[in-house]
Formats: structure tokens, sequence, C-alpha cells
């Protein structure tokens, strides 16, 4: 099946000028959640551009690159040059994929997984990465985890503990792997 990305970077709101980062460093791509109720990609992008709880002037950009609504639907936010603040110390290598979705025990929508899978796929493909590259924001030390005293401490649950993270990443590979790819398009 072919999944339609909707390019909104050009239309979302900003707040100065972006950050620029370059595209060889680029590893990793990272799973988020907006962990608020029927977020969608408009509400969490002025959220992010106003002041709010990782800067109080507001950050440049929506912290994530891509958005993936409920019932599928994709949306690229920014151009992968952007550097955008949504894994702290990680930003200049991360692409970061959000769902909307509210982080409850209850897991996201099936059709939202799924596509949220088949667009990490897409973009570890077109890196020249595998799945292993993709990490829930909560795997990532110096922000979903830091030390402390010499131990490590959990700092996140993004994206949502109902998401386990190795089931995630075979549906990445199994979305590598299937006739025809991923099947991510340019709408
Ligand atoms: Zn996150």
């Amino acid at each position: 099946m072919i999944r339609w990305l909707h390019d909104i970077s050009s239309v979302l709101p900003t707040n100065g000028e972006p950050e620029r980062r370059k595209l060889a460093g680029i590893d990793t791509v990272v799973l988020h959640c907006t962990a608020m109720p029927d977020w969608n990609v408009w509400e969490t992008a002025r959220y992010h551009t106003g002041p709010n709880h990782i800067s109080p002037d507001g950050c440049p950009t929506i912290a994530y690159a891509y958005f993936v609504e409920p019932d599928g639907i994709l949306y690229r936010c920014l151009p992968h040059e952007t550097r955008a603040w949504h894994v702290g110390p990680w930003n200049d290598r991360a692409i970061g994929v959000c769902m909307g979705y509210e982080a409850t025990e209850i897991p996201p929508p099936d059709e939202q997984l799924e596509a949220a899978a088949d667009l990490c796929a897409q973009l570890v493909l077109d890196m020249g990465l595998d799945e292993r590259r993709v990490l829930g924001h909560r795997e990532l030390e110096g922000t979903g985890s830091v030390a402390s005293e010499g131990h490590m401490v959990q700092r996140k649950e993004c994206p949502g503990m109902s998401i386990e993270m190795d089931r995630f990443r075979r549906m990445v590979a199994d979305a590598m792997v299937r006739p025809g790819g991923p099947g991510v398009r340019e709408a």
C-alpha cells in the first residue's frame, strides 16, 4: 500500500530563525508521542513555538520532523536540515517522529502504530540505516534517562510504556523487507 506523506513544513508556525545541522550527522530516528489528549500537529506546533516547558521563549520550530495522526495520516513538519529541540544532546543526529497519542495504558490505534512503523522504515532505508537505529525517546541516554550519583535514572516514558520498542522495531524491519517496501511517498 502507498502511504502519502503530506508536507506542511512551509505553513507550520515558527519562532525566529530555525537552527541548521549537517545531514551527514543524522543516524537515529526517535519515536515520540504528544502525551496530550487529542493534540494534533497544529496544536503541537503552536505549543512548541510559544512559551513552553522546554523554553520560556519558545522553541524555533515544532520539536518533531514528522507527525502521525491517530488515523495514520502522515505529515512532514520540518526538513531534515532543521535542528529541532526534541532530544537534548541527540538533536544534531536524530529525526523525531511523533504520534498524536496521549500515552495512557491504552495502546495507540493499530493504524497509527503501523503508519509510524512504515514511516520509520522508509526513513532508515532512505538514510542507509536499519531498524536498530529506531529508538524510543525513553531509550536515549542523556534525555530519556540521565546519570545521577552513579545511577541511571529514567526521566521519560515517551512514546508511552504501552509501546514495546523491540516489537516496534520488528514492525519496522518487516516493513523494510515487504514487497514494494514501506510505501511512503510524497503527496
Ligand atoms: Zn518524546
